[in-house]
């Protein structure tokens, strides 16, 4: 086990200026806390806090950083609170502390490919500080050195996961030491017999290669400076797993793996990369057809370099990549090349801008003197175009951010979208506005009943919600108007003395002429009101309906020719997406302008507007997907609106003159008056007058209930009448 005192020393090495009395606080509170508690190894639990601190502090993390490592565990595994961190530490651990509990709650299960990178994306997308990424693979590389004391199928789980989440993670992160270490440990556990196998041609190979590398490098060093060349170099071993999956797919032997041992050098200008490609093939036997010039043909990641296989003095392989400064840093950068993508390319771009930068802060955190409170205050969001949700079976959601339930119910499957009356989030049943964040666990509810809404549109985010939401309320929208268009040219018909039965065919031929090709469609037309049935049956038949029309009185002709000006559509309303649909303001409550409204789709008559207060709202909003947004247009005429008014008043003579002469005191015309005596006491005057707008009308009603003996006012709805009645 190690001693505190040793990390200790070690963070004072590489930083001594660093608040050691928080790394002991930590320590103490950790050994407190964990105390008694014993890992399947048979050591004291501390042991593992202890060396994931090590190894943050192994790679030169701030103090909070390797503090953080010996309490990571503290709040998961025992009864201590965050809310004591935050006593004890302050905010600024508490939310490391908090940042690693939570990552380390959510299971990941799935093996697909696609969903390994969803995860990937969720973990990286719940932390918004990059130190709890690195906490969380430190205490991965220690849980995967101590996975033999696990449970066999507990060891495989661990060891896939760690491949498919963490290793990716660490690559993209330019951690190739801790990658390849991760990489070697998991394949131990999950392919034990290829490991013992490949290791062991490996280990064979290790020392000799790492003895002959630096024997190389120095040779060429000397020569390098004959030739008054600056070269930099440093030499790797491919590592066990890196080494079989090359294996593995080009089907070779481990002699065969020429990068198997490879020296970098690093150069300051192209000439000095030919120079020493001349220069280290004149010294060993380069393999015929393995010379590759990436600088006069780049790939398409930009990446350059001069590559060379040598066949060494002991009849050994090795590789040579040769290029400048500048290239390798292109080259480094070409990491984020590996990771899969499956989006858009732009996508792709600026996911590896973000990982630049954080690799880049990674490179600079060793190379300032001072790293304190240098990742601190540092937050990230590596991904604020998205959320990412999970499905109870752990699958990982993408959505935009800013989704609600219902896109997720459309991600899972349309049909859950259309039938989603309700969701459970994390538990807890929500309503489905609820906006959806990283890591939440959503269970749709479902009712073979429901079916879309139209105010959904107003919430959802993702284009395939809202899409499918449209798609249903066409199709159900159209379903209904064909049966009220086939309806209404039905009775027209009779009514004009025709059976359309006998016509069928006729009407048939003449779909073009409505510019339709089914009946469907022309039935759908009519029942928008797109068509009215007469102007039909009047190219059916004409000599008919006229004649019929013809028969009817004069009154019937005025009757018609109002009803044809009402057919009009208002033109002080204004719809969204309908301009095509009749609007009316509804006769129930005759809205007028300047009064909150709200629209209608009713199928045949177009869009009736309605005052929010109208009582027939209310049972309006039990189909909610027929409402549609309505507004005055605020450049249209001041209509003139006839309005009934009701004004209750006590019956005391010269009232009616009263009330009269105050509304002509504001210029407004009395179209109708009408006064009752309820009883001995009380009268009601019934009037209808013209007035412009809502203030108009708000002038008139507070005029009259100023005039004594007047108790109330009221316009005449339904529902007053109602009222009145009763
Ligand atoms: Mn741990």
């Amino acid at each position: 086990m190690i001693r505190f005192e040793d990390l200790e020393e070690k963070v004072q090495r590489y930083h001594p200026e660093a608040d050691l009395e928080l790394l002991r606080k930590a320590y103490v509170f950790s050994a407190r806390e964990h105390k008694g508690q014993i890992r399947l190894s048979g050591e004291p639990y501390l042991s593992h806090p202890l060396k994931v601190a090590h190894i943050l502090a192994e790679m030169k993390l701030d103090v909070a950083c390797v503090s953080v490592g010996l309490l990571h565990d503290v709040v998961e595994d025992t009864l201590t609170s965050l809310d004591t961190i935050r006593e004890y530490f302050g905010e600024d651990i508490a939310h490391l502390v908090d940042g690693v509990t939570k990552i380390s709650q959510i299971q990941f299960a799935s093996r697909q490919e696609k969903q390994a990178e969803n995860f990937r994306k969720l973990l990286l997308a719940m932390v918004d500080d990059i130190r709890v990424i690195l906490v969380k693979l430190a205490d991965r590389l220690h849980n995967l050195n101590t996975l033999q004391y696990l449970p066999a199928e507990k060891r495989k789980m661990i060891a896939q996961e760690t491949l498919d989440i963490y290793v990716p993670i660490a690559h993209r992160l330019g951690m190739a030491k801790l990658r390849g270490e991760l990489e070697d440990l998991a394949f131990q556990y999950l392919n034990p017999g290829a490991f013992q196998n490949i290791s062991a041609q490996v280990e064979k190979r290790r020392a000799n290669s790492h003895e002959f590398s630096q024997e190389v490098m120095k040779a060429m060093q000397e020569r390098f400076r004959e030739q008054n060349i600056e070269a930099e170099m440093k030499s790797r071993i491919k590592g066990i797993y890196s080494t079989y999956k090359k294996m593995k797919r080009q089907e070779i032997s481990i002699d065969q793996v020429y990068d198997f041992n490879a020296i970098r050098v690093l150069v300051n200008s192209v000439r000095d990369c030919y120079t020493v490609l001349g220069i280290v093939n004149n010294m060993w036997k380069p393999i015929p057809r393995r010379i590759k010039d990436f600088i006069a043909s780049p790939l398409s990641n930009r990446y350059q370099s001069l590559h060379t296989t040598v066949i060494g003095h002991d009849g050994h392989p090795f590789e040579l990549q040769i290029r400048t400064h500048e290239m390798n840093q292109v080259a480094e950068k070409g990491i984020a090349a590996h990771w899969k993508y499956k989006e858009g390319k732009l996508e792709e771009d600026k996911d590896d801008k973000r990982f630049q930068w954080l690799r880049q802060l990674l490179e600079w955190q060793h190379e300032v003197k001072d790293p304190h409170q240098f990742l601190s205050n540092l937050k990230i969001d590596l991904y604020p175009e998205e959320v990412y949700p999970l499905t109870p079976k752990g699958e990982v959601i993408t959505l935009p951010r800013g989704s609600t339930t219902v896109d997720f119910a459309y991600a899972i499957h349309t049909e859950v979208g259309n039938k989603s009356v309700g969701a459970r989030v994390n538990g807890r049943i929500v309503p489905l506005k609820y906006r959806v964040s990283n890591g939440d666990i959503i269970e749709i509810v479902t009712s073979s009943e429901a079916h879309p809404r139209r105010d959904w549109l107003n919430d959802v985010k993702s284009s395939r919600a809202r899409s499918a939401i449209r798609r249903w309320i066409n199709v159900k929208q159209k379903e209904e108007a064909i049966e009220m268009g086939r309806k209404l040219l039905e009775t027209n018909a009779r009514s004009y003395k025709l059976n359309l039965k006998s016509y069928k065919d006729k009407l048939e031929s003449m779909l073009p002429d409505f510019n339709v090709s089914q009946m469907e469609d022309l039935f759908a037309r009519i029942g928008f009101g797109k068509i009215s049935p007469r102007q039909v049956l009047k190219k059916l038949e004409p000599s008919k309906v006229e004649e019929q029309e013809g028969e009817e009185s004069g009154t019937s002709r005025v009757t018609q020719m109002v009803n044809k000006v009402l057919r009009r559509s208002d033109t002080a309303i204004q719809v969204n997406g309908y301009d095509d649909l009749l609007v009316y303001r509804a006769q129930c409550c005759n809205p007028i302008r300047g009064e909150e409204i709200i629209g209608y789709i009713t199928t045949g008559r177009g869009i009736s507007v309605h005052s929010v207060d109208c009582p027939s709202v209310e049972k309006l909003l039990l189909n909610p997907e027929w409402k549609v947004q309505v507004k005055w247009t605020e450049d249209g005429k001041k209509g003139i609106y006839p309005i009934r008014l009701l004004i209750s008043t006590e019956d005391r003579t010269g009232i009616l003159a009263d009330v009269t002469s105050a509304v002509s005191q504001i210029d407004t015309n009395i179209v109708n008056v009408n006064a009752q005596t309820v009883d001995d006491r009380y009268g009601v005057i019934d009037m209808t007058v013209e007035i412009s707008d809502i203030h108009h009308l708000e002038d008139i009603m507070d005029c009259l209930k100023a005039i004594e003996g007047v108790r109330e006012v009221e316009r005449a709805t339904t529902r007053a009448k109602e009222r009145r009645r009763g």
